[in-house]
């Protein structure tokens, strides 16, 4: 497919980075499972290394199955490069480590992903990298007011979670560039179908590809992907700019100039931490793409159904979901107007009116959804963060994140949506009984 720009976004979901020609007119992106590739002679590698010729050597630092992968959310999110990783840990933590490196201060919110509060409250500290907690993302001027001349990133996520927020993203990333920093987003639970954050002024656009991308709770991944648009020669990351060793001790910024963020995790953090995603991994990952806005399309609607259901119900006190007006998010239907047109996808949290004993009964009893820890699956799943995803962490930073004694997080799937609604209804009766 050429020309990709001018194609929407179901086409691109399907097609975008793939030529069949290229690859023996294969019409489904073939599956390059091999660790290394010939080189073949050596005039070969002297034309791959002056790339005059493009190729691959090794499957930890490039893979055609891998490449159509990255070429694919480069095009969807709208950016100039992307990369592959073996998980959204490690897109968090190698997009993090590579603009923090050396001692640098991250400026993050509460709600994050727990692994990624975890990483920076606990094992980036040994590296060397500090963290400043946002109390209140909703009062902007705070991401002002954190950052010092150490500061080298702010890091959000577009729907946070389990308090499921919605932050004013174009404001945060003005701050962030008055001061000479990158805004990191995780938009793993919107996806880009719902919201491109670049359009917003996002620098960087992270991804558990395990989510809604992949689709069906099968496969482990995760996506860094840039826009090309940060001037990484700011003075504030000299690591950027000085002579790399990879690049022939070149500059950096000058080798790759569209690219110099997802190249350096790629040369770097990839290379030489290593958590590579499998072939078979992307190829499943790329499968999930295909559906990508069809299934979030479904899935908004039966969770407006779901919540609506659920905010009339007895045994419910709160439904948090950014379409509700609710005094915890008081700005949530505002910013929810503004970046979520299409929706505020599909995942909620609810409080269950009753003790932990009926909370146990409930989620014994229901049949349809399964309980587990994980969401964007065309599977409907529920869990409750504060015994599972969020029981790490101490109870005041539980609650600054959301996951409150009583909270339930859903996550709504495909299945026919009365069937969902009587699920719950039923584990409801039973709960009091
Ligand atoms: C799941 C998740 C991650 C971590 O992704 P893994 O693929 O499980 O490593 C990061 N951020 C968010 C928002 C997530 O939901």
């Amino acid at each position: 497919m050429s020309e990709e720009q001018t194609y929407g976004f179901e086409t691109l979901q399907i097609r975008a980075g793939y030529d069949p020609k290229k690859h023996n007119y294969a019409s489904t992106v073939p599956i390059y499972q091999t660790a290394s590739f010939n080189i073949g002679d050596t005039d070969r590698l002297k034309r791959l290394k002056s790339k005059e010729e493009h190729g691959f050597f090794y499957t930890r630092s490039g893979n055609p199955t891998l490449d159509i992968l990255e070429k694919r959310i480069t095009a969807l999110e709208g950016g100039t490069g992307a990369l592959a990783v073996a998980s959204g840990m490690a897109a968090v933590a190698y997009s993090l480590l590579n603009v923090a490196e050396g001692g640098g201060e991250i400026i993050a919110i509460h709600s994050i992903y727990a692994g990624s509060y975890n990483l920076l409250e606990h094992t980036l500290p040994k590296f060397g990298i500090k963290v400043k907690w946002i109390d209140d993302p909703y009062d902007t001027e705070l991401f002002r007011k954190a950052i010092t001349k150490n500061a080298k990133g702010i890091f959000i996520e577009t729907i946070g979670n389990p308090l499921i927020n919605v932050l004013d993203i174009e404001t945060i990333a003005k701050i962030a560039h008055e001061n000479n920093v990158p805004l990191i987003v995780d938009n793993t639970f919107a996806t880009s179908y719902l919201l491109k954050p670049f359009d917003f002024g996002a620098d960087v656009v992270v991804y558990s590809s395990t989510k809604a991308l992949g689709g069906h709770g099968s496969t482990l991944g995760g996506l860094i992907v840039e826009n090309g648009k940060f001037n990484w020669d700011n003075g504030k990351f000299s690591h950027f700019t000085e002579p790399d060793y990879k690049v022939e001790n070149k500059n950096l910024l000058e080798v790759f100039p569209d690219t110099p963020f997802t190249t350096r995790v790629r040369l770097h953090y990839l290379s030489e931490f290593g958590a590579v995603l499998s072939p078979f991994d992307a190829f499943l990952i790329l499968e999930g793409f295909e559906t990508l806005s069809v299934r979030l399309e479904r899935e908004v609607e039966n969770t407006k159904i779901v919540v609506n259901y659920l905010l009339k119900h007895p045994q419910v006190c709160w439904v948090s979901y950014p379409d509700v007006p609710d005094e915890r998010n008081h700005n949530n239907r505002q910013l929810a107007e503004k970046y979520f047109p299409k929706g505020s996808g599909s995942i909620f949290s609810f409080g269950y009116k009753g003790d932990q004993e009926h909370i146990n009964k409930f989620l014994n009893n229901l049949k349809v959804f399964s309980f587990l820890v994980n969401v964007g699956d065309s599977k409907s799943l529920i869990t409750q963060p504060s015994q599972t995803t969020h029981s790490s962490l101490r109870e005041e930073d539980r609650i600054k994140a959301g996951a409150f004694d009583n909270a339930l997080r859903v996550s709504i799937g495909l299945e026919n949506v009365d069937d969902l609604i009587t699920d719950l209804e039923q584990a409801f009766k039973e709960s009091i009984k």
